[in-house]
C-alpha cells in the first residue's frame, strides 16, 4: 500500500539554488495519490468545527475545493493581486523566495464565519499568516489550518502558533 509521501516528487534547486521542491503534480496526475491525499486531508480535521473552507491561488484551490465540495461548505478564493473583480481587502507578505500578495474578495467572509485555511504546504508560514491576516480582517475566525505538507525545518508551525495547524505529511 503506498503512502501519500510515495506520490510527492522531490525536484532539488526549483525555482532556486538551495530549495527542495515538494512537487505534487505527481500526487495530483495518479488517480489513487489524489483520492488518498483528499481523503488523509479531510479526515485530519473530522473533529473540527468550521462554516467555510478558504484556499489560495492557485495550489490552494486544488485541495480546498474537493474538501469543501465534500462536506458541503463554501469555498472562499483569495487570489493573486489584480485577479478579484469585486471590492478587496490585501496583504503583502514575504515568501521563502519572493515577495508577494494576495487578495479576498470583501463580502466573501461573514463576521463570526468560523474558517477552515487550506493549501498545498506551509514553509516559512508566511503565506499561511498572510491569509490568516486576511481572513480575521474581515471578522472571521481561524478555526484551523489544513495543508497536505509541511516542511518542519522552516518553522512555520511556530510562526502560527497558537492557531490549529493540520499536516498529512511532513519534511524534515
Ligand atoms: P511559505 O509562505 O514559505 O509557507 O510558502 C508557502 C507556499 O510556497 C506554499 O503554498 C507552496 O506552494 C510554496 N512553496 C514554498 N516552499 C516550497 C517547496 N520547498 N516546495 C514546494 N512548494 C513550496
Amino acid at each position: 500500500m503506498k503512502e501519500l509521501k510515495d506520490y510527492v516528487r522531490t525536484i532539488p534547486n526549483f525555482p532556486e539554488e538551495g530549495i527542495m521542491f515538494r512537487d505534487i503534480t505527481t500526487v495530483m496526475q495518479d488517480p489513487d495519490g489524489l483520492k488518498l491525499a483528499i481523503d488523509t486531508m479531510q479526515d485530519l480535521v473530522k473533529d473540527l468545527d468550521f462554516d467555510v473552507v478558504v484556499g489560495a491561488e492557485s495550489r490552494g484551490f486544488i485541495f480546498g475545493t474537493p474538501i469543501a465540495y465534500n462536506l458541503h461548505k463554501p469555498f472562499v478564493l483569495i487570489r493573486k493581486k489584480g485577479k478579484l473583480p469585486a471590492e478587496t481587502v490585501s496583504i503583502d507578505y514575504d515568501l521563502e523566495y519572493g515577495k508577494a500578495t494576495l487578495e479576498m474578495h470583501k463580502d466573501s467572509i461573514k463576521p463570526g464565519q468560523k474558517v477552515l485555511i487550506v493549501d498545498d504546504l506551509i514553509a516559512t508560514g508566511g503565506t499561511t499568516e498572510a491569509m490568516i491576516k486576511l481572513v480575521e480582517s474581515l471578522g472571521g475566525e481561524v478555526a484551523g489550518v489544513l495543508v497536505m505538507m509541511e516542511l518542519a525545518g522552516l518553522n512555520g508551525r511556530a510562526k502560527i502558533a497558537g492557531y490549529r495547524l493540520d499536516s498529512a505529511v511532513t519534511y524534515e
